[in-house]
């Protein structure tokens, strides 16, 4: 019996693993072979290791001086870019991921946070003014496309003060894969994140890329696997796992979600008074976050929830306390309307149905709410 009957639209959290990437998973699971052992079960494992790699390589239009460091998700990988690169300052956006964020506040190193307008977009004037005189070696931190909004960030724009102030950038990409087309020669970046279950690939794998054979100093210490960049044996079907999802982005699903998104969009608009954030801003296609004022997010989970969809809300709930998402805190959305905000993102596995279905549930628990909401 499968685990899950619902309605999933919370692909920005996780993705459901695509039949091809558990197809690979399962070749490899009942496999022996060590990657670094030299005999033939070894060499099968390096093999498939290795195939994984060039896969990285080609999707991602890699160069022959750029690295890929297997890790265990973006968080690890984050980590390693944040800390492995030896430098003196930091300078990451209001609105990275915690794995961002909080890494670089207990780095050790200065580190300036930069603020975003209320398009969600990182303020590049604020970024020049940090630049400008600046004498230590620094890394900007800058994701491609923000988890919550769906914002797409202008990485070529931060890539090109970068290059003029003498800094390095990297991006936590894990939001872009498979959303937005993708190249890292052309992105031109130092360091660039990716996590294998924001693809359709399994949870607890992820790459760090390093571009141009930029100097990173490992954090996982212990054997010399991945070139000494990240000990540790290779979660091996993990990895299979993530290549096979990277093999099969689909190049015309956003097309179809962004239809879908926008019907979702409208047809709530029609009926009620919502907020959506970063409405007039370049957004990935399958992901939009409003508000409705009035109407808790959890009001609205709750009621989602018991009619079996799954979607999330933009408020970050740690020791039974929910608190307003710092994304919309920082592109400057009240508390009460941050409170008030739902996230709907789409994937590989969502049918027009599913959308049907949400917007009737939607509108079901907004005719309980109406009156308490302001016209
Ligand atoms: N960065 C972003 C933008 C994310 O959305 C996530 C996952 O939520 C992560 C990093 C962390 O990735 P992982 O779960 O692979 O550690």
């Amino acid at each position: 019996m499968p685990l899950f009957d619902g309605i999933y639209l919370d692909h920005n959290a996780t993705t459901p693993l695509k039949p091809a990437a558990r197809a690979a998973m399962l070749d490899v699971l009942d496999f022996p072979g060590n990657a670094s052992a030299i005999h033939k079960a070894g060499r099968t494992a390096r093999k498939i290791l290795e195939d994984a790699r060039a896969t990285v390589v080609e999707v991602l239009d890699l160069g022959v001086r750029d690295v890929v460091v297997f890790t265990s998700g973006a968080t690890e990988a984050n980590n390693l870019a944040l800390r492995g690169a030896g430098m003196e300052r930091l300078i990451v956006s209001a609105i990275e991921h915690p794995a961002v964020l909080h890494t670089a506040e207990r780095s050790g190193l200065a580190v300036d946070i930069l603020p975003v307008l209320s398009s969600g977009v990182v303020d590049l004037d604020a970024l020049e003014k940090m630049l400008i005189g600046n004498t230590r070696q620094t890394l900007i931190s800058i994701m491609l496309v923000n988890n919550e909004t769906g914002v797409i960030q202008p990485i070529d724009q931060v890539v090109a003060l970068a290059r003029l102030y003498g800094a390095l950038v990297h991006t936590d990409a894990v939001q872009a894969i498979g959303r937005i087309p993708l190249a890292l020669q052309k992105l031109g970046v130092d360091f660039l994140s990716l996590s294998g279950h924001k693809i359709g690939g399994p949870q607890g794998v992820g790459a760090l890329i390093i571009a141009n054979c930029a100097v990173i100093a490992p954090q996982l210490t212990g054997g010399n696997q991945e070139k000494n960049l990240r000990a540790g044996t290779e979660n091996l079907a993990g990895i299979a796992g993530l290549a096979a999802a990277l093999r099969h982005l689909d190049q015309g699903l956003m097309e179809k979600l962004g239809l879908w998104r926008d019907r979702i969009e409208r047809e709530l608009s029609a009926i009620a008074p919502i907020h959506i954030f970063g409405a007039n801003t370049a957004r990935v296609a399958n992901t939009t976050m409003f508000a409705l004022p009035g109407a808790s997010s959890e009001t609205q989970l709750i009621a989602l929830d018991l009619a079996g969809i799954c979607v999330s809300n933009g408020s970050a709930c740690s020791s039974g306390t929910v608190k307003p998402s710092h994304v919309l805190q920082a592109m400057g959305a009240n508390a009460l309307i941050a409170q008030a905000s739902l996230r709907v993102s789409l994937g590989w596995n969502t049918t027009e149905e599913d959308i049907t279905r949400f917007i009737a549930a939607w509108t079901k628990m907004f005719e309980r709410v109406k009156d308490r909401c302001p016209k």
